[in-house]
């Protein structure tokens, strides 16, 4: 597969070497215009505006936390299921039977099941042990990426 990226060379040598200094006398301008016209008190009401945008994102996600999408990408039914209980592995469509034994069921199983259980035994299959021996077994450090 061909690399689609534009090189930075090649943007160098386009139009960005004229717009970046622009892009950047412009912001200083702009921040000494806005100084200029709005005060002592105006970078003060800045921070406090963008700490509040950063702590209302963080409540917004804690609150309302991400759901899985369960629509199928062939029949678009809301009908999206995991593959096989015991993974986080594959999906498949109860509507039109739709099967991709590669897409992560990882947010499916989030919202179904306790993860650690399948974390654990993924890492017990991984090790060649039985997961009552891992739990025993502390920290051999083989940390093992099973999510997906
Ligand atoms: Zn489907």
């Amino acid at each position: 597969m061909a690399n689609t990226q534009p090189k930075l060379l090649t943007l160098l040598t386009g139009w960005l070497w004229w717009i970046l200094p622009l892009i950047v006398f412009g912001a200083i301008a702009a921040a000494l215009w806005l100084l200029k016209v709005g005060g002592v008190g105006l970078p003060a009401v800045i921070l406090v505006t963008t700490l509040f945008i950063g702590f209302g994102w963080i409540i917004v996600s804690a609150l309302h936390p991400a759901q899985a999408d369960r629509t199928c990408p062939e029949c678009g039914e809301e009908a999206l299921e995991r593959l096989d209980p015991e993974t986080t592995r594959g999906v498949r469509c109860s509507s039109c039977g739709y099967i991709d034994r590669d897409e992560s069921s990882w947010f499916l199983a989030e919202e179904e099941t306790v993860l650690e259980e399948i974390v654990l035994r993924e890492r017990a299959r991984v090790a060649g042990l039985r997961p009552e021996e891992l739990s025993n077994a502390e920290s051999d450090s083989s940390e093992t990426d099973v999510k997906g």
